[in-house]
């Protein structure tokens, strides 16, 4: 048994906070982004996740190059394993502590950016608005039933990863970079008044220079449409002017 399996295997059991629904009455990934029906205007205040100081607030200081890359020896399927069990645990730790604040009469719909709602595809492959509480629980309960099963994320030696891994993990970084969004967006007050910007902010560029490196992210998904921008999709541009993320 490798190193990282058995941190997989021991993480596996820790205890997950907060309320979460047994199963999504989702099961089918992709969902699509919506567009508005009324176009907003263009002039809206910057929002405070691209101001100074907290754009640059961070715990790690320079770039996240160095932290991305494969260790010697490591299999790169279980270190892609091992990172987005690692950026699961700590988004959803932050979005405990912030689910008070997210609720459905704050956030009736799941959004990320000031002419942007992501859209949930329901069981009959219909398109649906979704309160935002709801949406993050389904994605947060389908990822944890990822991770916990075995098939998906092996944890026993001698398991291989399945030929399906590759694209599971690319589903599961565009919602768990969709909660993100919707936190930058939605939630950026709460996260200054609970002072944990430096956090939020390296776990971010650490998910993002991750999802790069190992072609996990979709720019798309990031920057948004034309007219449709992703809030975070600046703070992308922002930290790549500032040396944090590769260019
Ligand atoms: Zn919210």
């Amino acid at each position: 048994m490798s190193f990282f399996n058995s941190i997989g295997r021991s993480m596996a059991r820790a205890p997950r906070p907060p309320k979460r629904s047994t199963t999504p009455t989702s099961s089918s990934f992709p969902s699509t982004e919506s567009l508005p029906n009324t176009p907003t205007t263009p002039s809206a205040p910057k929002p405070l996740y691209l101001c100074s100081p907290f754009v640059e607030a961070a715990l790690v200081k320079g770039n996240f190059k160095h932290i991305v890359m494969l260790p010697k020896y490591a299999d790169v399927m279980e270190w892609v394993a091992v990172n987005i069990f690692d950026f699961y645990q700590n988004l959803n730790q932050f979005y405990g502590v912030l689910a008070e604040c997210c609720t459905q009469q704050s956030c009736p719909t799941m959004t990320a950016g000031p002419a942007l709602n992501y859209t949930w595809i329901n069981q009959d492959r219909k398109s649906v608005q979704l309160p935002a509480p709801t949406y993050i629980d389904y994605v947060m309960t389908w990822v944890q039933n990822l991770l916990d099963d075995d098939n998906v994320f092996p944890t026993k030696s001698g398991r291989e990863f399945s030929q399906t891994f590759p694209s599971t993990v690319k589903h599961v970084y565009r919602q768990l970079l969709r909660v993100f969004a919707h936190l930058y967006h939605a939630h950026y007050p709460q996260i200054l008044h609970l002072r944990s910007e430096p956090h939020f902010n390296s776990l971010f560029a650490h998910f993002l220079a991750f999802g790069k490196e190992y072609e996990l992210l979709d720019i798309k998904d990031v920057k948004g449409q034309p007219g449709i921008p992703v809030g975070i999709g600046a703070l992308w541009e922002r930290w790549k002017e500032m040396g944090i993320l590769e260019s």
